[in-house]
């Protein structure tokens, strides 16, 4: 008995102690907000600049950041969003080591082909280690010794967890950062078809996980990068200041990431040649745009010839049409250029061609060659002549020079043709990628030896997948997609606290103050995060801050309304302002927190 009530004892202190805890931390006098006025100088887009002065944020070494307690609570916020969606999904929660041994990387061959992304370390022992970019190979090594048959797949695991990646520009404070939290789940399935699955499940999530943060995200077909794979697709944040480029078709649903879109010659076939070939002074004229001027011409009738390294040491030129830009990830796809794409230096090409760059052309160039199929397509074009200040005019392929081979080696752009739909055309939109989920098949299950006895008694590798979600970019990209020149404007489900009650005169007035504490303890009743103001600061200052840091919906109360019985309401998104019943105010809270 005396056991019992001392439990109970326990029980009910406990939950005192957790009461009290809810209630004193949303007071601003004890919650740590440390607003800046002025954006620090080093931060160059309006997420940053805002995430630093909303006080979310602050840098400890370049793209490793403190989250303050007003910025993790809108971490959490996205963290369980995803894992609400990840569960409902039948993935399975787990947690992987940070620091990992390099003999799972060299396995993968990864720990030669990562690049210097990859931290790396020894223990005092002199054996190496990495900081985990990702954990695939953990991961395959996990499932290589629990899983032995087809009985017990499909399998998904998920984490939420610290990433870390060497990034050679970190930038834009948490949206390139070198230490940030990704989600990442990793399906595996018994064959492709499982693997299509899983993977339709993982897509499928994703799309339900940006609408329910109420962000505009939009799937896009994607590369594959250094996770490798066959088949995969990107989820973007449409921002002006997104570090890609996505392709939209203007009718169809189709989206691509630039690198990825598979460009057919706009041509098809080159017209007959008119003109004959002739050398020009072009005295200064380095870029394809004052060339073009100079000579009066379209730059789609000149011709821009880059010098790569190739494999096997040699250079390569890659002849590009003037308008048109070079898709690196698709040059490195070819067998004769090396990978990751290396331009040739200023000496590089000094020494090959006897000419500063800027007057290099194709013909007699002593080094392999290869077109974009819109470049082998031109005729009497213009082109660098090899030697300083002077290019080429009424350039033919097969007359003035050999016939190139000729590939998809450019960048989409605005205009370009529909590869769904022909005859319609390509918007270049700015994205911010947020998401990526790729169909990895065999790649490290074979490289990692992971394999499971299928129904036959066979063994057999497993097929895989694996997910990404950016849950700290999402962050940045949520501010870069909602904000004003006020500050922040939380989407409702990502917001730190729903609501702000700023009482004016609540150290004077006693029914100021008596309202203010009741409104706010029947708020938290209802289970309505509120941030109540009690510093006694003067209202505008309040009121700026409180517009930064963007709380959707602000109640003002003072004497004067309260007289007529009225309380004032301001919309954060829309800025309106409309008097309520002081009766009434909760109910019109509840109503509004359900909008989206
Ligand atoms: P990026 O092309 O932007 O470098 P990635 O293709 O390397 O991204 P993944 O390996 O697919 O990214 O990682 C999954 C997700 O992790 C990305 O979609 C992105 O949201 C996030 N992410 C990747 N790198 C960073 C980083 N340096 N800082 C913050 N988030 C990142
Ligand atoms: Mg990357």
């Amino acid at each position: 008995m005396a056991k019992e009530l001392f439990l109970c004892y326990l029980a009910k202190k406990k939950a005192k102690l957790s009461e009290k805890d809810k209630f004193i931390k949303m007071r601003t006098s004890n919650f740590f907000l440390t607003t800046l006025k002025e954006a620090p100088a080093e931060s160059e887009i309006i997420s940053h600049q805002l995430m630093l002065r909303a006080g979310l944020i602050r840098q400890v070494a370049a793209g490793i950041y403190n989250w303050l307690p007003l910025g993790y609570r809108v971490l959490k916020k996205v963290e369980n969003i995803v894992r609400m969606e990840m569960d409902i999904a039948g993935a399975l929660e787990t947690l992987l080591p940070a620091v990992q041994p390099s003999e799972l990387w060299k396995e993968s061959g990864r720990w030669d082909d990562y690049g210097p992304e990859l931290l790396r370390f020894p223990d005092r022992h002199q054996r190496d280690f990495c900081l985990g970019p990702t954990h695939e190979e953990v991961i395959t090594n996990l499932i290589q010794s629990e899983i032995q048959s087809y009985r017990q797949l499909p399998l998904n695991l998920y984490q939420i967890q610290t990433k870390f990646r060497d990034e050679i520009r970190p930038r834009f404070g948490v949206m390139r950062s070198r230490e940030f939290i990704m989600k990442d789940a990793y399906s595996f399935d018994i064959d492709a078809d499982g693997m299509q699955i899983s993977y339709q499940k993982m897509y499928d999530a994703y799309v339900r996980i940006f609408e329910n943060l109420g962000l505009e995200a939009k799937a896009v077909e994607a590369d594959s990068g250094t996770i490798g794979g066959n088949f995969s697709h990107e989820f973007h944040v449409m921002a002006n200041t997104g570090e890609d480029a996505i392709a939209v078709c203007n009718s169809c649903d189709y989206a691509a990431n630039v690198e990825k879109v598979e460009l057919a010659p706009i041509l098809k076939k080159r017209s007959r040649p008119l003109k004959d070939l002739n050398k020009v002074h072009t005295p200064n004229q380095k870029s394809i745009d004052d060339l073009c001027s100079f000579l009066k011409i379209k730059s789609n009738k000149a011709l821009k010839t880059l010098i790569v390294h190739g494999t096997e040491d040699k250079l390569v030129a890659i002849a590009i049409r003037g308008d048109h830009e070079l898709n690196p990830i698709k040059a490195e796809k070819l067998k004769q250029i090396s990978k990751p794409l290396k331009f040739a230096n200023y000496d590089e090409i000094e020494k090959l061609t006897n000419t500063p760059p800027g007057s290099i052309g194709p013909v007699n160039l002593q080094i392999p060659l290869v077109a974009d199929h819109d470049a082998a397509l031109l005729t009497d074009f213009v082109c660098g002549a090899n030697e300083a200040d002077y290019h080429l005019t009424g350039v033919n392929w097969g007359r003035d020079l050999k016939e190139p081979d000729a590939y998809d080696l450019r960048q989409a752009a605005d205009g370009d043709p529909c590869p769904n739909e022909k005859d319609k055309t390509l918007l270049i939109r700015r994205g911010i990628e947020v998401g990526h989920v790729f169909q990895l098949g065999s790649k490290y299950s074979k490289a990692l030896n992971a394999t499971f006895l299928n129904n036959k008694g066979v063994s057999q590798s497993f097929q895989m997948g694996c997910y990404g979600i950016g849950i700290t970019r999402i962050i940045a990209a949520a501010i870069e997609q909602n904000h004003d020149e006020n500050g922040i404007i939380w989407p409702s489900p990502l917001a730190p606290f729903q609501v702000c009650i700023v009482p004016i005169g609540y150290t004077k007035s006693s029914r100021v103050r008596e309202y203010t504490e009741n409104l706010y303890n029947n708020l938290l009743e209802v289970n309505i995060e509120t941030l109540l103001e009690d510093r006694n600061e003067r209202p505008g200052v309040i009121f700026s801050e409180m517009d930064l840091i963007g709380i959707p919906h602000r109640i003002v109360v003072s004497e004067r309304g309260l007289k007529n019985g009225m309380v004032e309401y301001r919309n954060r998104r829309t800025g309106e302002s409309t008097d309520y019943s002081s009766e009434e105010i909760i109910d019109v809270l509840k109503a509004l927190r359900a909008m989206p």
